[in-house]
C-alpha cells in the first residue's frame, strides 16, 4: 500500500533551500501546493506589482520542483477550505507549512488546527521568543536588536531535498495563465522585466553579488545614485531566500553589522504586527486619531501629484517614478517621499501605505505598516510627528543628483547647483511642475496639525 501523502503549503516561502516544511513533508510522498487566496487577506490581498512577481516566482518554483521529480499544484480560493478539500481528495494526512505572521495567515493557521504542522524558517529568530522581560514585543528597534542578541547566530540553513516522492495520484492543478497575474492593457511591467528576475536561483545569485560589496554597505546604502543596498527585499518577502541563508553568506570576519541590523528589521516588524494585528489600519498612538488630515478635492489632486511624481520636488518625484516604473524604491527616498506626503501634504499615511502596497514588488504587511507609522510618528515607537524631513536638504546631503537625472528626464540637463532645487538657479524647465507647496508652509501646517492632535 502507498503511504498517505503530505501537503506542502507554499506561501511566502517559495524556495527549496532552507525549507524545513518541505523537508518534513518529504519524508513520504508530497503534494506541493500554492493557493491564490484573494479572500482571506480581505483588503490586504496582493497588489498588482506583487502579482507580477508571483507569476514569475511560481514559474521558477514549478521548474525547480520538476527537476526533483515533483510538481507544483495550483489552486485558487480561500486557503482553509481549499486545503481541507485537497486533503479529502488526495487522502493526505498532514499539511506542512512555514509559520507566517500576517494576521489573516495566523487566523487560517489556527482554523486548520491539528492537521497543520508549522515550521520556522522565515526569520532569524521566532518573533514570539524575542520579547521584553515582561513577555511583550519590543516597541523600539534598538531594544529589539539588543534582545535579539540572545538568539543569535540563527540556526544554520538547511540543504534542499535531493529528490521528492510523488503521490500515487496527482490532484488536478489550475494553470498560471488562468490566474492572469500579469498586466495586459496597459502593460506597465517593462521596467520590472528590465530590473528583476524573480525566483530562488536569481535570489541566491543576488546574495552572492551583494556579499562581495557588503562592507561598503554602511555608507553606500544611503546614496540613491549608487546601488549600495542588497535589493534582496522582494526575494526575502516572497521567501525565495531565507534570512538565515543571507546571514551565513556574509563574511564572518568583515564588518557587516549595519547590514545584519537591517536584515533583523523584518523580524522586528513581524513582532509588532503579531502584537497589534491591525497596525496597518490604525494609528499606534490613539492621539493621532484626532489629527486633522486634509481631505477633499484639493487633497485628492495633491495625492495624485505625489503618486505620479509631479510634486515639483525632484527627489520625491524621482522616487515615485522609480516606484511606478520598477516596483521598488530606494530606502532613503522611501523615507523622504513618505514624510513629504504625510507632513508637507498632510495626507493620511494610510493613503501612502496603500499606494506602496499596490506598487511595491516587496510590499510586506509588517515592513510596510511599521515603516509608514515610523515615518508618520503615529506609531508605538518613539519617533515624533514633529520630525519633518526637508526634501531639498536630504537630496543634497545624500548626493541624489544622478538619481534625479535618471528618473526625472525633464531635469536631466540641469547642473549640480540646480538639480536638487531648480528654483535656486531659476532654471525650472517649463514641462516640470512648480512646487506643490513651499517647504516652510508645509512644515508649519504639519506642526500645527500635530499640536492639534496632541491637544
Ligand atoms: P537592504 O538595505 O539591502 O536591507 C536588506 C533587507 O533587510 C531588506 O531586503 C529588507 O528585507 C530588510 N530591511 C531593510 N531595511 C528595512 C526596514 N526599514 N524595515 C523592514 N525591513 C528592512 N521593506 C519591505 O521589504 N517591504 C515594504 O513593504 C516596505 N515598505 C516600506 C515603506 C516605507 C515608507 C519605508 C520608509 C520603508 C519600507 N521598507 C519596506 C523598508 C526598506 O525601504 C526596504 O526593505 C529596502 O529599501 C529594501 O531594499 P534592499 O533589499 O536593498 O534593502
Amino acid at each position: 500500500m502507498n503511504a498517505a501523502p503530505s501537503i506542502l503549503w507554499f506561501r511566502q516561502d517559495l524556495r527549496l533551500h532552507d525549507q524545513p516544511a518541505l523537508l518534513a513533508a518529504a519524508a513520504g510522498p508530497v503534494i506541493p501546493v500554492y493557493i491564490l487566496d484573494d479572500d482571506t487577506p480581505g483588503d490586504w490581498r496582493m497588489g498588482a506589482a506583487q502579482r507580477w512577481w508571483l507569476h514569475h516566482s511560481l514559474t521558477a518554483l514549478a521548474g525547480d520542483l520538476e527537476a526533483l521529480g515533483s510538481r507544483l499544484i495550483l489552486r485558487r480560493g480561500p486557503a482553509v477550505k481549499t486545503l481541507q478539500a485537497l486533503m479529502k481528495e488526495s487522502g493526505a494526512e498532514a499539511i506542512h507549512a512555514i509559520r507566517h505572521y500576517e494576521p489573516w495567515w495566523r487566523a487560517a493557521e489556527e482554523e486548520l488546527g491539528e492537521a497543520l504542522c508549522l515550521h520556522d524558517g522565515n526569520h532569524l529568530a521566532r518573533p514570539e521568543l524575542v520579547t521584553t522581560g515582561g513577555g511583550k514585543p519590543f516597541r523600539i528597534y534598538s531594544a529589539f536588536w539588543k534582545g535579539l542578541q540572545g538568539h543569535l547566530p540563527p540556526e544554520h540553513p538547511l540543504d534542499p531535498p535531493e529528490a521528492l516522492t510523488a503521490p500515487a495520484h496527482w490532484p488536478k492543478s489550475e494553470t498560471l495563465a488562468d490566474w492572469a497575474l500579469l498586466p495586459t492593457k496597459p502593460d506597465w511591467s517593462t521596467g520590472f522585466d528590465a530590473d528583476w528576475t524573480p525566483g530562488e536561483a536569481a535570489g541566491r545569485e543576488r546574495i552572492a553579488d551583494f556579499v562581495a560589496k557588503a562592507t561598503a554597505y554602511d555608507t553606500a546604502r544611503n546614496m540613491p545614485s549608487e546601488e549600495g543596498s542588497s535589493r534582496l527585499s522582494p526575494h526575502l518577502h516572497f521567501g525565495e531566500v531565507s534570512p538565515r541563508a543571507v546571514w551565513y553568506a556574509l563574511d564572518r570576519h568583515a564588518d557587516t553589522e549595519t547590514f545584519r541590523k537591517e536584515l533583523a528589521w523584518r523580524d522586528f516588524t513581524d513582532g509588532v504586527v503579531m502584537a497589534l494585528p491591525d497596525y496597518a489600519d490604525r494609528n499606534g498612538r490613539e492621539a493621532f486619531d484626532r489629527l486633522p488630515w486634509r481631505k477633499g478635492k484639493e487633497a485628492d489632486a495633491d495625492l495624485k501629484a505625489w503618486q505620479t511624481g509631479r510634486t515639483g520636488y525632484p527627489i520625491v518625484d524621482a522616487g515615485m517614478r522609480q516606484l511606478w516604473t520598477t516596483g521598488w524604491m530606494h530606502n532613503r527616498v522611501r523615507m523622504i517621499a513618505a514624510s513629504f506626503l504625510i507632513k508637507h501634504l498632510l495626507i493620511d499615511w494610510r493613503e501612502g501605505e496603500r499606494w506602496f502596497w499596490d506598487c511595491l514588488v516587496d510590499a510586506d504587511y509588517g515592513n510596510n505598516s511599521v515603516n509608514w507609522q515610523w515615518v508618520a510618528g503615529t506609531g508605538i515607537d518613539a519617533n515624533m510627528f514633529g520630525r519633518i524631513m526637508a526634501p531639498l536638504t536630504q537630496s543634497e546631503k545624500f548626493d541624489a543628483g544622478d538619481y534625479i537625472r535618471e528618473w526625472v528626464p525633464e531635469l536631466r540637463h540641469l547642473p549640480d547647483a540646480a538639480i536638487h532645487d531648480p528654483d535656486v538657479a531659476g532654471c525650472r524647465p517649463k514641462g516640470y511642475p512648480a512646487k506643490i507647496i513651499g517647504h516652510r508652509e508645509g512644515r508649519e501646517r504639519a506642526l500645527a496639525a500635530g499640536k492639534a492632535a496632541r491637544g
